[in-house]
């Protein structure tokens, strides 16, 4: 940190991504990313639009916006779309609990609400799971802040019912409720419909897990014309070209072709299933998830050696290091080819 940092950062704890490294070849179960690459209709997008960059992108981003307002039935001014879903939450903290407004969001969820909620000086409760890791939405009725959800949670997997989350709605008619469903494509039941009925409903999604798309940065918002207008204000306050030209074209091409990443995403969830069923085997505890992720722990041997015996092998997971979750390992569901290297590394070390 130099001197010139304001002091209002000086004690700002900046979010720690997964290691991307870049040395050697891992099998890379640790950030979530798709095993499947883009379908090629992407790839030619993306590079038919890498000719242009001398331009400037589009800043209502229409070919995308439409494109996604189409598959999901809803109109342009009902969708949003930024630089990776990271991006919508930025803006969503700052717009709607900035400057000393509420949050509430579960103790034990993606790290990025609390460094967002730092960020923009949020006064925000984390309410902590359940003993068993679920969430009790009851815990977020009648709050007097913004209501911050991921459904599927992560790194749990765990899911809520779209009944429990039309309750929250419910029951905070005047509070924006957040529900981030960065891994819904993977067997959880989406509440987008419900952002017909609710103006306070805003649901974000991502292009980087189900649409093999992480490096190109997408994500999307749908919500009322209101708040999609108030993300928009904050977009065009801060950086109004936010989607790159290559990456509006790929993710409107993504979309075109959404039966290939559903076929992934079924593809990914049957991978789940076998890899929960033969770690259940070796004796550990996989909580059910619906994410491309499992959060898994053993009782023979602890979350961090876990994590680091199988990086010394060349698999890398994730672990964290907060109490209540240090025993456990978040695990990307990849090929069933990677799936049975992390299986036999995982025998291995436990035979060692
Ligand atoms: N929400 C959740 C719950 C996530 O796990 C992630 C991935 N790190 C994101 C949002 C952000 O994803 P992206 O910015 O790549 O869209």
């Amino acid at each position: 940190m130099s001197r010139y940092l304001s002091e209002a950062y000086q004690s700002l704890e900046a979010y720690t991504p997964g290691e991307q490294p870049q040395d050697m070849q891992y099998v890379k179960l640790n950030t979530n990313e798709s095993p499947y690459p883009p379908c090629p209709e992407v790839i030619e997008a993306a590079a038919r639009e890498a000719g242009r960059l001398q331009l400037y992108s589009d800043p209502v981003c229409a070919n995308v916006r439409d494109a996604i307002a189409g598959l999901y039935g809803v109109k342009r001014e009902n969708v949003y779309v930024s630089n990776g879903s990271d991006d919508i939450l930025n803006f969503a903290f700052m717009a709607f609990a900035g400057r000393g407004g509420r949050a509430y969001f579960p103790d034990i969820s993606y790290g990025f609400y609390k460094v967002f909620g730092d960020l923009y000086g949020v006064d925000y409760t984390q309410i902590p799971l359940e003993a068993d890791f679920t969430i009790d939405p009851e815990k977020y009725h009648h709050r007097d802040g913004m209501v911050v959800i991921a459904n599927p949670n992560a790194p749990t997997g765990l899911t809520l019912t779209v009944d429990e989350i039309e309750g929250i709605l419910r029951s905070n008619p005047d509070r924006v409720v957040l529900i981030d469903e960065a891994y819904v494509d993977f067997g959880a039941e989406s509440c987008l419909p419900l952002t017909a009925k609710y103006d306070n409903l805003l649901v974000c999604q991502t292009f980087s897990k189900s649409r093999s798309m992480a490096g190109a940065r997408l994500g999307f918002a749908i919500a009322s014309a209101g708040l999609i207008a108030d993300l928009d204000r904050i977009k065009y306050s801060t950086n109004p070209y936010n989607v790159n030209l290559m990456t509006c074209a790929a993710g409107a091409a993504a979309i075109k072709n959404n039966g290939y990443y559903m076929d992934n995403c079924r593809k990914i969830e049957a991978t789940r299933a076998e890899t929960t069923k033969r770690l259940e085997a070796l004796g550990f505890t996989v909580l059910p998830s619906k994410a491309n992720f499992i959060f898994a722990k053993s009782d023979r041997i602890g979350g961090g050696e876990l994590y680091q015996e199988l990086k010394k092998r060349g698999v890398l997971v994730r672990h964290f290091t907060a109490e209540r979750i240090k025993d456990f390992n978040r695990i990307t569901i990849g090929t069933p080819e990677q799936m049975d290297t992390l299986i036999q590394k995982i025998v291995e070390i436990l035979e060692a």
